[in-house]
């Protein structure tokens, strides 16, 4: 398997993991917040065995891991989000869960797949896409739930319709399987939520950037960024200017 297939070939093994510890404990009655924990818990360590299996060399960032700060000077880092919009997964019924797989190349990044096992939904930079997109007759911008202050300007902007749900996987899945047409996460986010979206989001020849437009640093000491766009290409000068405007 090369990096794109292992990242896709992984997120897909947690994906389904998830989706059946998720049936056996809504059934058997686990409370809520301990499903959640043991979910992030049970996807976490299923990486970790797996990378320390298929690519014993490379370093990892996960969100669930202690950090190892030998990241920094490693060539090879897997940046991950074993169970991205955690407090969904618990629920029946809620599909806004994904888990996120990433490569980060001599600093750049190189891989990645982001897995929603609960929409049957699956990409990776292994994938191909189409060669051209099209924007939707129906535009539609997805921001998330807490703040859509400045994706509902852009919205207006371009005569779109706003929605929002949670997990920045099932967002950017949303725009790459043209169901919406831009993603505004207008806050700061971690390495982790972002870095597998971009990934594929590129692979399927979408804009991807900061909120300001600029491009993304991964694998940083601070591993943060400052919000992130996802977007229809003709439509990011569009957005950018909405975004940055006063
Ligand atoms: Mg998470």
């Amino acid at each position: 398997m090369d990096d794109h297939e292992l990242a896709g070939y992984l997120a897909e093994l947690a994906g389904a993991e998830l989706l059946h510890f998720r049936q056996e404990g809504i059934r058997s009655g686990t409370n809520s917040w301990v499903l959640r924990d043991k979910g992030d818990l049970i996807s976490h360590n299923l990486l970790i065995e797996q990378l320390s299996r298929h690519r014993p060399q490379d370093a990892v960032l996960s969100e669930e891991g202690s950090d190892d700060q030998r990241r920094l000077d490693a060539d090879r880092v897997w940046i991950i989000d074993p169970l991205d919009g955690s407090q969904d997964y618990p629920y029946n019924g809620s599909d806004e869960w994904a888990v996120h797989v990433a490569l980060i190349e001599d600093g750049e990044l190189k891989a990645g797949a982001v897995s929603c096992p609960s929409l049957n939904r699956h990409y990776s930079t292994a994938m191909r896409y189409p060669d051209e997109r099209q924007i939707r007759e129906e535009r539609i911008v997805v921001s998330n739930r807490w703040n859509a202050y400045q994706a509902a300007y852009v919205a207006e902007a371009i005569g779109a319709r706003l929605a929002s749900c949670g997990s920045a996987g099932i967002k950017a899945s949303l725009v790459i399987g043209e169901d919406a047409d831009v993603y505004i996460h207008n806050s700061g986010l971690y390495e982790w939520d972002v870095c597998a979206p971009v990934a594929v989001a590129r692979a399927a020849g979408l804009s991807a950037c900061q909120l300001d437009g600029s491009d993304f640093k991964f694998n940083k000491k601070a591993p943060i960024v400052r919000g992130l766009v996802i977007c229809h290409s003709e439509l990011l000068d569009e957005v950018l200017n909405v975004l940055n405007s006063g």
